[in-house]
Parts: C-alpha cells; structure tokens; sequence
C-alpha cells in the first residue's frame, strides 16, 4: 500500500486529494452543514492546514518576482545576443502573448465562469480564503492618471516590498524592471556577480515552491473540504465552467492564431506544423515543463522542421522561459475568473493591467510545472483580489498546467519558424 502511494505522481496525489476533500467536504455539507462540530472542524483543523500550504507558497512571492524579471530582464538584453534575430524573436513573442491574453480575458468577460455564485456561497467564501487578511479591501480612493503613472515608481522599494500583498506588487515589479534594464547596460563581467546572486536566489525560491508542492496533495484536501463542506456543490460547477474556459481559450490560440501565424508569417501549412512536432506536445503535456521539454523541441526544430541549429538555439532556449503564451491566456482567465468569483468587478483600465502583467508575468514565469502560480497571486494583489483565491484552483491546476505548456511551447516553435523565414530561410515543405 505505501509502495504504491509513493510511485504515485505527485500530480496524481493532487488530484486524488482534490476528489477526496471535495467528496468528504459534500459529504459533511449534506449531513452535518451548519452544525458546530463541521464548523469547528473547518476553523480549527481543515482551514489552518489549507492555509499553512498556501502561505508557503506566498511568502516567497516577492524574492520570486523580482529574481525572476531581473534575469529575465538581463537574458532578452544581453547585447551579445540581442541583434535582428533578437528583436525580431522579440516581436513575435510580443505579438503571440498579446493576442493570448487578449482571447482568455475575452472568453472571460464572455463565459463569465465565476459569476453568479448565491450571497451564501460568496459569504462563507469570504470566510474561508481569509477576507480578514488582506482580501477585498476598502474601494482605494480614485487616483488621476498623473498619480497613477507615478505610483507605478516606488519611492521607496522596501517600503513597495512590505506594502506588496496589500496592493502595492505593481511598484516592485517596475523596480525589478528597471533594476534588469540598467544591469544590461553595464558590462556583463561588473554585474556578473549579482547576476550570479539573482540566480542563486531564484533557485533557492523554486525549491521552497517545490518543497511547498510536495504538500499540496494534503493542503489541495483540506482547501477542498473546507470549500465544498460550506458551499456544496456550486462552487465546483463554477471551478468545471472555469477549466472550460481555459481550455477553450489554450484551443483557439493553439489552433487559430499559431494556425494564422504560421501560414503567414513562416509559409508552412499549419497541419503539417502540428503533425511534425507532435513529439514536443506529448513531453510537454507529460512533463508540464517547458524547460524539460527543450532538448525535444531543439530537435524537433532542426529535424522535423527545418530550422537552422544557430536559429532555433537561440529562439527556443530563450522561448522556454521568455515565451509563455499559455500561461499568460491562463493567467488573465484565472484573474477575472477569481474577481468574479468574490464580486469583484474589475474596471476596463485594470483589465488592461491583467493584460499588460499577464505579458510581463509570462517573462517572469519559470518553465516548470506550477511557475507560473506565485505570479498569478502576484496579478491578482494588483488588481485588489483576494490572492488566497488562488486555493480555489490549485486542484485542477495540474490538468491546466499540463496543457497550457503545450502551448507554451509550439508558441516557441512558431516563433522559431516565422524568425527563420524572416531571416530567409526556407523551412521543410
Ligand atoms: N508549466 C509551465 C511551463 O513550464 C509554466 C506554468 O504555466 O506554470 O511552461
């Protein structure tokens, strides 16, 4: 019996918490619902541990951030590698991830999946992701547009790192920005070592990421029950609605705009394209991981596709971490999905935010299963949501996270292509 347990996939455990919490949850919402032994059994057991889980995710939020847009940063600007090729790889990846955000946050205001939940459900809800710490907040007092561009630079950026999951992640952001802009504007060898330091860090932050996921099978449970045993079945309707709209979203780019690109933009039939790289979507999809996926997709570029070895080094290695055009459809459908979820309606001008982050997070995010998940309570501070929301989805979020990373990566393979033709090479009829 443990044998079997342990040669489990983590991400099978997940799921098998997810159904189990949700199940036991239903179960004690029928036959106990209201009744003080449940509602001591969320308070003191269920809820804690769910939380203990998350804010091992969250802590490590802001040293995610800024490591990661700094070497971002600093990999898209290193002057050696930036030429035509690079600004060009540049504009794809650009145009790609635009159009991505722009089709999930489409879809949500669309499909609405989380809007419609009963005032019970939003109550209890609002209990159990911890309203009290951090979540909606009072309506902030409406800023010009003069005050709103100059709270983008923080004055201060520790004092914008405290502040950070209380609305203040946007001015952090913008000092890592600037921070990664001017470190490529200095010799590699003077800032070699904080670059070395920035890595190092980055690591350290992955791996706490990967010690809080080895819990999550348990923390996915207790979130679940806690869920399901106070609103019952609504909010799991609402959770089914909303991985439609995310995969509904991934479809329609994968199939539509990258099936457009690629007939335009790299003269290669859109059928043949998907048919040669189907081994880079099978890793993909088993391996939720753009970064394991490179040494299929280099190989693929060159043997499948035609693309020259010095093109595809170049485009695809920086695409595994740079170009995440899944990630980013998911992340604006997760945001909106999450705001009207809690009620939370979301002006036009911070959709546009959602949008321009998404972009941003997708160069933060790292090609790993589950990168993108810090960044996206990272948008959903910004936006004033309660970032504990993102409890709500972290059961289904492996499925997700497996097909989202398929795009993620034919995003690079197209850009490879359409850059190699650019360059005027001519790819395999
Ligand atoms: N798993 C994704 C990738 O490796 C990143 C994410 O969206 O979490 O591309």
């Amino acid at each position: 019996m443990t044998r079997t347990r342990a040669r489990l996939p983590l991400h099978t455990r997940i799921f098998i918490g997810m159904i189990a919490g949700a199940a036991l949850g239903l179960l004690a919402n029928v036959t106990l619902g209201g009744s003080p032994l449940l509602k001591g059994l969320i308070a003191n057991v269920t809820y804690p541990a769910g939380q203990i889980f998350l804010r091992l995710i969250f802590m490590v939020v802001i040293p995610l951030v800024v490591s990661a847009l700094i070497l971002g940063i600093a990999e898209l600007g290193d002057p050696r590698r930036l030429g035509r090729i690079g600004l060009r790889t540049l504009a794809f990846t650009l145009i790609l991830s635009a159009s991505s955000v722009v089709i999930g946050v489409g879809l949500a205001n669309l499909i609405k999946p989380g809007e419609g939940l009963s005032e019970t459900s939003r109550a209890a809800l609002f209990e159990i992701m911890g309203q009290q710490e951090g979540g909606l907040k009072e309506p902030p007092k409406p800023k010009t547009g003069l005050q709103i561009v100059l709270d983008l630079i923080p004055e201060n950026p520790v004092e914008a790192a405290v502040n950070a999951m209380r609305g203040d992640m946007i001015a952090v952001m913008v000092f890592a920005l600037i921070l990664g802009v001017a470190l490529t504007m200095l010799p590699r060898e003077r800032v070699k070592p904080l670059l070395a330091w920035l890595q190092a860090l980055f690591d350290v932050v992955m791996q706490v990421i990967d010690l809080a996921m080895r819990l999550a099978p348990y923390g996915v449970a207790a979130l679940m029950f806690t869920l399901t045993a106070r609103s019952g079945w609504e909010v799991l309707g609402r959770l089914g609605l909303y991985m439609a709209t995310v995969l509904l979203g991934l479809a329609l780019h994968q199939f539509g705009t990258y099936s457009l690109v690629l007939r335009r933009f790299a003269g290669l039939s859109p059928r043949l394209f998907f048919k040669r790289i189907e081994d880079v979507m099978v890793t993909a999809f088993s391996t939720s991981s753009s970064n394991a996926t490179l040494p299929t997709t280099l190989r693929v570029a060159e043997q499948e596709l035609g693309i020259p070895r010095p093109i595809g080094g170049f485009v695809l290695t920086l695409g595994s971490t740079l170009n995440q055009n899944g990630t980013a459809l998911y992340e604006g459908i997760t945001v909106l999905f999450l705001a009207q979820f809690y009620n939370h309606h979301l002006t036009l001008g911070q959709q546009v935010t959602v949008v321009l982050l998404s972009i941003l997070s997708g160069i933060g995010t790292a090609g790993v299963p589950g990168g993108s998940l810090p960044l996206v309570s990272a948008l959903l501070v910004t936006v004033g949501v309660p970032y504990q929301g993102i409890g709500i989805i972290l059961g289904v979020d492996r499925l997700l996270d497996m097909c989202r990373t398929v795009l993620n990566v034919t995003g690079d393979l197209a850009v490879a292509a359409c850059v190699a033709r650019a360059e005027g090479h001519i790819l395999k009829p």
